[in-house]
C-alpha cells in the first residue's frame, strides 16, 4: 500500500477503532489479511536446507499501524515460532491456526511506525489454494522437489515461508537474503545484490526489490542454476536461470524477451523495474508460469512465445500496477492477454483483428460472463482472462488505436507502483478519449453478464472471413475453468502450440 494512502486508511480505521484490527481485506479470501496494518518494507533472511527440508527465517517488518493495536496478526502458515520482538522488545505471541498474534508490551498507537523481528523454524509446506478448494493438485506456496525449491503464491500462499500481511493492496518494498549450501544458488525477485560466504558451505544471496511489491509475488528458489545474462536496449539487466534439465531448444525462446520487452516499452511505456529476469523449474510437477515480480518462474517447457510475451506483459499489468482487489484480475489477466495476441501481429492489424474476433466468437458462443467475477475460484476463468481482453479490444475498436495506445500508457504511467480497481480504469479511458461512449461501453463488458455487441466486428469479418472463425491459442483459454492449469501443460490449447 503507498504510504500516501495511510491518512485517508487511517481516518476509515479511527472510526472503526472498537473493531478488532485482524479483520479481513478481501471479500474473496477473507481469511488472509490485516487491515490494521500497513507493511512498508520486508527484510527476509531465509536460511534454507533441501535435505532435510528446513527453513529458518527471520524476518523483519517494517509497519504502520492504521489503528491502535493492542495486538495485531500476521499470516503465517506451519513453523516454530522461536520469538517476536517489537523495535528491540520481546513481544508475547500465539498460534491461532494460520495466523500469529503479537501482543506488544504496550498498545501501538495509530500512526506509529513500527519494527517486528520474527524469528521461525520449520518443514515449510504449500497449503491449499482456494481457487480450487478441495483439489489436492492445486497447492500454494513453497514447493521442495528433487534438489531444490520454489515458491509460488498466487494468490494467498505467501505465510508458507515468510509473515505476512497477504492480502493484494498492500504493497511493500522487499530485501531477501537466501542462504544455501554450495553448489546450490538462491535466487528471488529482482536484482541481486551480493554473494558471500557464511561458512565453508554455504552462501547467502541477497536479492533487492525496491519497487513495491504484493505479497503473493514474491519468489524464492534454490537449486543449481545456470546464469545467462544479457541487457536490453534500454539499459535494463536481463537474467535467465536454467538447469540440466532445461531443455536446449528453449533458451532462445525464453532470450526473444529481449525483443519483446523493445516493443513493449515502445508501446507501453517504460519498463517498471530495475531487472528482468526469467527461472526455469524443473519440478514435473509444476504446470503453469507465474509472472513473479521482476523475475518470472516458468515450468520445463513453457518457452512459448504465448506464454513469454504474457509474463513479461504482467510486470506493466497485474505487478506493477496491480489489483486492489482480485475481483478486479481481469486488470492483470486481461491486459497479459491482449499483449500476447497482439505480439505476434504487431506488423499485421488485420491478422490481429481476425484473431481477436475468434476469441470474441469463442465468448459468445460460451456466454462468457462480465470480466469482474463474483467469487474467489473464479479468478483463474476465461472470464477474466479472456473476456478480460477483449474488454480492452471493444475499447480499441471504439476511440481507435492511436486514443487506445494512450490509455494503455496513461494507465501504466499514472499508476506505476499502485493498486487499482475497474472503476479507476473507467475513468481513465473515459479522461484519456473524451469519448462519452466509452463509460457505458466499458460496464457493460466488465459489469454486466452478457457478451456486448463487438464494435467494428462486421468489419473485420468482411476484411477475413476465413480467419475469423478461428480461436487463438492463448495462454489461459478454455482448460477445464481453471486457467492457471492452462497455463502450461495438461492442457489441450498449449499442447497445439
Ligand atoms: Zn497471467
Amino acid at each position: 500500500m503507498p504510504i500516501s494512502k495511510t491518512a485517508a486508511a487511517l481516518a476509515t480505521a479511527l472510526s472503526l477503532a472498537t473493531i478488532a484490527p485482524a479483520s479481513a481485506i478481501d471479500d474473496f479470501f477473507p481469511e488472509f489479511g490485516n487491515e490494521g496494518i500497513d507493511v512498508l518494507h520486508y527484510d527476509l533472511a531465509l536460511d534454507v536446507k533441501v535435505s532435510p527440508h528446513v527453513l529458518t527465517g527471520r524476518a523483519t517488518l517494517d509497519i504502520v499501524a492504521l489503528q491502535q493495536l493492542s495486538s495485531f496478526t500476521l499470516d503465517l502458515a506451519g513453523f516454530d515460532v522461536l520469538r517476536v520482538r517489537i523495535n528491540g522488545t520481546p513481544a508475547a505471541f500465539s498460534r491461532v491456526g494460520d495466523k500469529l498474534e503479537i501482543t506488544p508490551a504496550s498498545p501501538i498507537q495509530p500512526q506509529r511506525r513500527f519494527k517486528v523481528v520474527i524469528v521461525y523454524r520449520g518443514e515449510p509446506t504449500p497449503i491449499q489454494d482456494p481457487t480450487a478448494p478441495g483439489d489436492p493438485d492445486y497447492l500454494l506456496g513453497w514447493f521442495k522437489y528433487q534438489t531444490g525449491t520454489y515458491a509460488l503464491s498466487e494468490p494467498v500462499g505467501a505465510s508458507t515461508f515468510y509473515p505476512a500481511n497477504d492480502e493484494p493492496d498492500d504493497k511493500a518494498t522487499f530485501r531477501i537474503a537466501v542462504t544455501a549450501e554450495r553448489p546450490l544458488i538462491g535466487v528471488a525477485n529482482g536484482a541481486p545484490q551480493s554473494i558471500r560466504a557464511v561458512s565453508n558451505n554455504r552462501r547467502e544471496f541477497v536479492w533487492e526489490m525496491d519497487e513495491p511489491m504484493t505479497t503473493w509475488l514474491a519468489t524464492v528458489h534454490v537449486n543449481r542454476y545456470a546464469v545467462r545474462q544479457d541487457v536490453s536496449a534500454t539499459g535494463i539487466p536481463l537474467r535467465l536461470y536454467t538447469t540440466n534439465a532445461t531443455p536446449r531448444a528453449d533458451i532462445a525462446g525464453y532470450e526473444a524477451v529481449k525483443g519483446m520487452l523493445e516493443w513493449m516499452t515502445a508501446y507501453v511505456g517504460p519498463y517498471p523495474f530495475d531487472s528482468y529476469g526469467q527461472i526455469v523449474v524443473d519440478d514435473p510437477a509444476l504446470y503453469y508460469a507465474l509472472e513473479t515480480q521482476a523475475m518470472s518462474t516458468f515450468p520445463v517447457g513453457a518457452a512459448y512465445q504465448s506464454i513469454v510475451t504474457h509474463e513479461l506483459a504482467h510486470q506493466w499489468f497485474g505487478n506493477s500496477v496491480s489489483v486492489k482487489e482480485w475481483r478486479d484480475l481481469w486488470l492483470a489477466e486481461g491486459f497479459a492477454t491482449y499483449f500476447e495476441v497482439l505480439f505476434p501481429h504487431r506488423y499485421n492489424t488485420r491478422a490481429f483483428e481476425a484473431e481477436m474476433q475468434g476469441l470474441y466468437n469463442f465468448a459468445v458462443r460460451t456466454n462468457l460472463g462480465s470480466a469482474v467475477v463474483e467469487r474467489g475460484d473464479q479468478i483463474f476463468s476465461n472470464r477474466t482472462y479472456v473476456r478480460g481482453a477483449l474488454t480492452l479490444f471493444a475499447l480499441r475498436q471504439t476511440v481507435g488505436e492511436s486514443v487506445f495506445k494512450r490509455i494503455v500508457r496513461a494507465w501504466a504511467s499514472q499508476n506505476v507502483n499502485g493498486s487499482v480497481t475497474s472503476a479507476d480504469f473507467i475513468d481513465t479511458a473515459e479522461a484519456i478519449s473524451g469519448n462519452p461512449d466509452v463509460r457505458p461501453l466499458l460496464d457493460a463488458w466488465i459489469f454486466q453478464q452478457p457478451v456486448p455487441p463487438l464494435p467494428g466486428a462486421s468489419a473485420i469479418a468482411a476484411a477475413d472471413t476465413a480467419t475469423t472463425a478461428t480461436v487463438p491459442d492463448i495462454v489461459g483459454l478454455a482448460c477445464g475453468g481453471n486457467n492457471k492449469r492452462a497455463h502450461v501443460v495438461k492442457c489441450d490449447v498449449a499442447a497445439t502450440e
